[in-house]
């Protein structure tokens, strides 16, 4: 794909902004420019995009047969899958990450589609409560309207399917914002959108917070589904009160424990963990960055920790992105790599460092080595704040009840990892771990059929499996009086 579109996505056609503002994006790989001319939407182009949808709602996508919004959904997601490939390189290209992960993104959004297509026909109320002589009461679900859905950089193919797939199988209609650092792939979804959606049922705003603002303010709205960082998602909330009360449902940031007990098997919970911190980059927002070993195998543990860190940077699979054998490419552009860089300098201060801790390759590539650090005090910051790239800390517990306090001591709560041999202590210790998903023996990553979300500051709502479905539905009771004429 040597060339893309940098538009806005508004009815089935790209248009111009009417702000004639524009963003630049840069090759986080060599510096390069990628573009310039990445048009961002201002309140009339987010007003032609909500009434797009509004009118999609109310005339045709809102209209459709269950079955036929099925049938449309499983045709964009074989096109998604056929284009998966070309459509990632879009992604490499802007934030860098390995096209192989990409386009395992691009390939779970055709996932989404497929397992929410199978839901279409599927949404249905209850009746007849017995309770109440004479009354025969039913309850219907419906489609809540124009639903807003904003998005990281890290994975953007991911997180739009979360929010469009669910929202346009229950009949609603979608103005979705991508992350202003990663645009392009998303909106090159915009012709095969036109090959099976009325206009309208799916725009694409592209532009930076203020664009933001204005869909999480906007009074037609209805739903907002987010996904970034903790402090934007506050926010969010807020212009949801102070505007029409949308709904709203928070996918924000983590700080994950890995918690791995003197009887798991070090070698793997130590590969499990290493795979976890270099998949894209660091940049997931479930990565287990902070790990608790039990005293007696810590090192043992970080021996071999340590040499699959530096294995990573020895076995060729960081460098160019574009290349399919690349696992581990540049962070996503300056602002990324400074605020790892900083958190590094803490680490190095307060800490020991273990392994990694600097820039990889070239000056001009943003590339960071996998990094461990050791002996942190637990309120360092690198301890307590999410760093998003490949580095993580190791900490030390002594017994059972020690590693869930270690654990649960952190205001996010989205995902954890618990590594034992023993099926009852992981089914005690994931019972008390605060997070929204757990893995045991392995690394977390989600996937379209089982709900993803977190509890405390990591978010509150779950996208993924039938609950993903819940946000992009009301309930409707209707009561019947049995005894009128
Ligand atoms: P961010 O909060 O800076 O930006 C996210 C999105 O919000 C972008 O589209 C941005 O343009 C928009 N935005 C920024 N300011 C806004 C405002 N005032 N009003 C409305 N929208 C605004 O986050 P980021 O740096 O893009 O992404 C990294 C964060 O996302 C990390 O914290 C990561 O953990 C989180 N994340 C969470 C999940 C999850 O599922 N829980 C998934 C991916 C990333």
């Amino acid at each position: 794909m040597s060339s893309f579109e940098t538009r806005l996505f508004i009815n089935n056609e790209f248009a111009d902004a009417k702000s004639g503002e524009y963003l630049t994006v840069y090759n986080p790989t060599d510096g390069s420019l990628v573009s310039d001319k990445i048009h961002s939407a201002n309140e009339q182009d987010v007003d032609a995009a909500v009434q797009a949808a509004q009118r999609a709602f109310k005339g045709t996508w809102g209209k459709t047969d269950p079955t036929a919004r099925a049938r449309a959904m499983l045709k964009f997601a074989d096109l998604v899958r056929e284009h998966a490939g070309e459509i990632a390189r879009l992604e490499t290209l802007a934030m860098g990450s390995a096209i192989a992960t990409q386009t395992m993104g691009y390939t779970t959004l055709a996932d989404l589609f497929v397992y929410y297509a199978g839901l279409a026909d599927k949404i249905h109320g209850e009746t007849a409560y017995p309770t109440s002589a004479g009354k025969y009461k039913i309850t219907q679900r419906e489609p809540i309207g124009v639903c807003a859905g904003i998005g990281a950089w890290n994975v953007s193919a991911i997180l739009f399917g979360w929010k469009a797939a669910p929202a346009l199988a229950a009949g609603n209609t979608v103005v979705f914002k991508p992350s202003e650092k990663a645009p392009l792939g998303t909106l090159a979804l915009g012709p095969l959108i036109q090959q099976c959606f009325p206009p309208g049922s799916i725009n694409i705003v592209n532009g930076g917070g203020k664009t933001g603002q204005l869909l999480a303010s906007h009074m037609e709205i209805h739903q907002i589904a987010f996904t970034g960082s903790t402090a934007t998602g506050r926010k969010i909330q807020e212009y949801a009160a102070r505007s029409n009360l949308k709904r709203v449902s928070l996918e924000l940031g983590g700080k994950s424990p890995s918690v791995i007990f003197e009887d798991a098997d070090i070698e793997l919970a130590a590969a499990k963990s290493m795979e976890g911190a270099i998949a894209n980059s660091g940049q997931i927002c479930a990565m287990a960055s902070r790990i608790f070993v039990q005293e007696s195998i810590a090192d043992k543990f970080i021996q071999v920790l340590k040499g699959s860190f530096e294995q990573v940077s020895k076995s060729g699979i960081i460098g160019d992105p574009s290349d399919k054998n690349t696992q581990v490419g540049p962070l996503a552009d300056k602002a990324q790599f400074k605020r790892v860089m900083e958190y590094l300098d803490i680490g190095k201060k307060e800490g020991e460092l273990v392994t990694g801790g600097v820039q990889w390759g070239a000056k001009d590539g943003l590339y960071v080595q996998p990094t461990i650090f050791k002996n942190l005090g637990k309120d360092s910051r690198i301890v307590r704040e999410e760093v998003f790239g490949p580095v993580v800390t190791v900490q030390t517990f002594t017994s059972e009840e020690d590693a869930i306090k270690l654990a649960n001591d952190s205001i996010f709560g989205l995902s954890a990892c618990v590594y034992t041999r023993s099926i009852s202590r992981a089914l005690r210790v994931t019972r008390e771990i605060e997070a929204g998903t757990i893995a045991v023996n392995d690394w977390y990553f989600p996937s379209p059929d089982t709900p993803f979300g977190g509890v405390k500051q990591s978010g509150y709502g779950r996208e993924g499996g039938l609950e993903g479905l819940n946000d992009y539905l009301q309930t409707k009771t209707i009561q019947i009086n049995m005894n009128a004429p």
